[in-house]
């Protein structure tokens, strides 16, 4: 409770008189020699009690901040719990104050960008660990020395003593080359300057796939074009001359370039579907009976007779997800097999539920793949053999369906290869898209 500043005058006051009035009243009594001594000896005993309270007030002053207040008595006792009331407000203050600023701090770490906060000439003042990590600078450490001093890449040095910030830099920087930042300048309150980073690495790995996959479309599209242009040509030329036998066959070998160009852009629709905006696979009850059937007839003629082809069944007849795209995966996984399967040799189609769910493999005695090259297998366009795939009828875009068509069934592709063995390639499925039969339960 804040008293009224005449209430503190007024007990000094009365501390006065009490001190003087026994001197005084001895005075009065008659005692004028003692009267005195006493009102002396009261005066000063209130003297030495304010200079003795000023001494601690001084002394409480030069301590360090939060320092109790002393112990006073009288009416210093009530000034020294004014100041106390003052202090405990300000030291509320300051925490206040103190746990904003946390707050700020925090904020400013969870920023999914690099922030910097910089005085005049570019001085850090602070950054957050997302500038740290892009910029290789330490906050603490770095404090108070200019930016430009510690990120020396010219074009950087260049935008920030440039002064048209309209725009954001693109830069890679000399330290961390791996990665590319989005760099923006932001000044504020005449000579601050706020800089905000955004690593865009990824955005360039997809702008360099996507032009990489424009240079290989063009390129597996361009060969065959190429073969059935010459053919017409000739065929345009020498048309009267050329024998009808001849004739025949040069027509055959267009219209084989012809079903090539066709099966990749069937392909490249098929994974343009599965990866642009498709909706999710339909939730249908899939009936795997039928579909692992189908399967085997497509290697079968396939094949024809080439290869011992085979197919247990060891799991659930019911899923839930897509036929058309499951058959499409399948159905690839077993064409493979079958391109890429020693001739005379066994494919081996199995259906089987597995510890965590069930998988459709596909194992051939074939050449195997080099361990170097399976990681990359179902990238677009990636083969071992470039020639034997377009001799076979490959695409390139086959393990890349299959690779898609699981990710939307939550499954995955795990492929087993030994050189001059043979390959597995496991379609999994997780248990969650299996569909338990009264018959299946009872078993
Ligand atoms: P492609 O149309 O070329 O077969 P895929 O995407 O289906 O394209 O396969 C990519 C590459 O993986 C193939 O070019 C081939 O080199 C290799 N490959 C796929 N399946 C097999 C297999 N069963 N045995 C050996 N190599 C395989």
């Amino acid at each position: 409770m804040l008293r009224p500043i005449s209430h503190i005058r007024s007990a000094a006051v009365t501390e006065v008189i009490l001190w003087l009035l026994p001197g005084a009243l001895i005075a009065l009594l008659g005692d004028l020699t003692w009267g005195l001594g006493g009102m002396l000896a009261g005066a000063l005993y209130v003297i030495v009690s304010h200079l003795r309270h000023i001494g601690d007030l001084v002394e409480w002053a030069r301590a360090p901040v939060g320092t109790p207040v002393p112990i006073a008595s009288g009416v210093w006792d009530l000034v020294f719990s004014e100041i106390n009331r003052r202090s405990r407000l300000m030291r509320d203050q300051r925490e206040h104050l103190s746990a904003a600023l946390d707050r700020f701090v925090e904020a400013g770490q969870a920023m999914p960008d690099g922030v910097i906060y910089m005085g005049s000439d570019y001085v850090v003042d602070w950054a957050n660990q997302r500038a740290e990590s892009h910029f290789g600078i330490d906050a603490q450490r770095d404090a108070g020395a200019p930016l430009t001093n510690l990120v020396r890449d010219p074009a950087f040095v260049g935008y920030l003593n440039g002064g048209d910030y309209a725009e954001p830099l693109i830069m890679k920087p000399l330290r961390q080359s791996q990665l590319t930042l989005l760099v923006q300048l932001v000044p504020y309150a005449e000579t601050r300057t706020m800089l905000i980073s955004r690593d865009i690495s990824h955005l360039e790995r997809l702008e360099t796939m996507r032009r990489d996959f424009v240079a290989n479309v063009s390129h597996e599209l361009r060969t065959p074009l190429t073969v059935v242009l010459g053919f017409l040509e000739t065929l345009a030329d020498g048309v009267d001359d050329l024998p009808a036998e001849q004739q025949r066959h040069f027509v055959d070998l267009a219209r084989e370039q012809a079903e090539r160009m066709h099966r990749l852009i069937l392909d490249l629709l098929v994974l343009s579907a599965l990866e642009t905006g498709a909706p999710a696979p339909a939730e249908e009850e899939v009936d795997l009976g039928a579909l692992l059937d189908a399967v085997l007839r497509d290697g079968l003629a396939l094949s024809s007779g080439r290869h011992r082809v085979t197919l247990e069944i060891e799991g659930p007849l019911r899923l839930r997800g897509s036929t058309k795209e499951l058959h499409s995966a399948f159905a690839n996984l077993v064409s493979n097999a079958v391109r890429y399967g020693r001739e005379g040799g066994h494919i081996r189609l199995r259906w089987r539920e597995v510890p965590d769910g069930c998988e459709f493999s596909v194992q051939d005695q074939g050449d195997g793949i080099d361990p170097t090259h399976i990681p990359r297998l179902t990238e677009r366009f990636y083969r071992v053999d470039r020639g034997r795939s377009r001799e076979s009828g490959g695409t390139g875009l086959g393990l890349a369906i299959v690779k898609h068509v699981l990710g939307r069934h939550q499954g995955r592709l795990e492929i087993e290869s030994v050189l001059g063995e043979g390959s597995v390639f496991r379609a999994h499925l997780p248990s969650h898209r299996m569909v338990r039969q009264a018959t299946d339960e009872a078993a």
